[in-house]
């Protein structure tokens, strides 16, 4: 961004947020951008009522960013809440100035010079963590395909998630790159502890406090006990979320990749394969109504709008969705398409690329191509998919683990030429 002038930067930010991360204006209510800075209000009567919650005023843009890539969440929301429409105290500027780095005695270099990726730090996250079928049950990310006269194809994404992320890391770091894998183990949450054990020590103190504050009866209580899947959904795949992003965050990478397979929802039964085979790609951005309502989420907003990392992301992302077309012969999928959640809770950037507000998207301060590749419950490609094991890739899997390389080679390359 070439902004000079105070003009520029809020005309800059206000097309930004406009274009990528509102889409829907009703979040307008929570923000505002003008000469003096960055506002965020935590009603429409607060804006109204020139009640700020949080104004990051324009010369005090540097340090907020410091502050995000240097904080943990709950430090940067507390001095998110607390600051209001005044302006750093002088003993803030120079408390939040200063750089992790600087406190650790400064550390910027990795690996041998002359590889192409020394100096580059990569986070890679694994999507899900079942380590057996059961579990993939429990976190709904399974494919169980019937066929008349033959065997029952079974098989769940988080397997090959971290089997490609494994493959990726040893491919990385053969060129030089630092490599974070944030859940380096199958069947385990990257606390360390498997559902089962997640359910008898973390679960019972989250419920109590739910029956204390009445959100609901203890006859439901006691059936919702029994559904894993439920359990799951309400208390634990956010958490999971959120601590990934912090273990991201703490390692401050210059990318970070998120890695997923797909599976198509224009199916005739929940066993039945799809005709649909395509790649995506997600990037932060895209916050939807009621996604700005929590202080939490406000600061999310305010993070993707001043970590600038939106070109970058889309620049990694346009690489990488070029590689999976031409490794994997699986087209992106077109800009007209059959898929409700592109067109209702996306917004298109360009070819295979899209902002998305998902719960590790707006938590990331570092670029990120949250991958998307094939349609697991495609025919072929679940033929193909299914014979992966963690130690035994499939060629399917490595096809994938080599595009996510290539593509990301080629955006460090674009890097360094651009800087040059
Ligand atoms: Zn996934």
């Amino acid at each position: 961004m070439q902004a000079q002038t105070v003009d520029d930067l809020h005309n800059y930010y206000n097309r930004f947020a406009d274009k990528y991360l509102i889409k829907h204006s009703e979040n307008k209510c929570y923000y505002s951008i003008d000469g003096r800075g960055i506002t965020t209000y935590a009603s429409l009567s607060a804006k109204r009522g020139n009640r700020p919650e949080c104004r990051i005023y324009w010369d005090e843009i540097e340090i907020f960013r410091n502050l995000l890539r240097h904080r943990n969440t709950e430090e940067q929301l507390k001095i998110f809440q607390r600051k209001g429409g005044r302006r750093f105290t002088k003993n803030e500027r120079i408390q939040y100035g200063i750089h992790r780095a600087k406190l650790k005695g400064g550390q910027k270099y990795y690996g041998r010079k002359y590889k192409p990726l020394s100096g580059y730090k990569i986070a890679l996250d694994p999507g899900h963590f079942a380590g057996d079928f059961e579990t993939a049950k429990i976190e709904g990310k399974f494919i169980e395909l019937a066929y008349v006269h033959k065997d029952t194809v079974r098989f769940y994404e988080a397997n090959l998630t971290l089997t490609t992320a494994r493959l990726l890391k040893d491919k990385l770091t053969r060129a030089g790159a630092n490599v974070l894998i944030t859940r380096p183990k199958a069947g385990v949450l990257v606390s360390g502890k498997t559902f089962k054990q997640w359910k008898q020590s973390d679960f019972p103190a989250l419920f109590r406090k739910d029956i204390q504050e009445k959100r609901f009866t203890q006859v439901r209580a006691q059936k919702l006990k029994k559904f894993d899947a439920r359990l799951h959904t309400l208390y634990l795949a956010s958490p999971e979320l959120a601590l990934r992003a912090d273990i991201i965050n703490a390692y401050d990478p210059d990318l970070t990749i998120a890695i997923h397979y797909n599976a198509d929802p224009d199916i005739k039964a929940i066993d039945q394969p799809s005709s649909h085979n395509y790649n995506m790609t997600f990037v932060a951005g895209a916050f939807m109504r009621h996604e700005m309502d929590e202080p939490e989420e406000r600061l999310h907003f305010l993070r993707i709008l001043l970590m600038q990392n939106f070109d970058k992301s889309v620049l990694a992302s346009k690489y990488i969705i070029r590689q999976f077309e031409q490794k994997l012969k699986v087209n992106t999928i077109p800009k007209e398409n059959h898929l409700g959640y592109l067109k209702n809770a996306s917004i298109y950037v360009q070819h295979g690329v899209y902002a998305r507000n998902l719960g590790l998207c707006r938590r990331l301060n570092s670029p990120l191509c949250f991958g998307e590749t094939l349609v697991q419950n495609h025919r072929w490609e679940s033929e193909r998919l299914k014979v992966n094991r963690l130690d035994r890739p499939a060629k399917r899997v490595q096809e994938v683990a080599e595009a996510y390389y290539q593509g990301i080679l080629q955006y460090f390359r674009e890097l360094k030429r651009q800087k040059k």
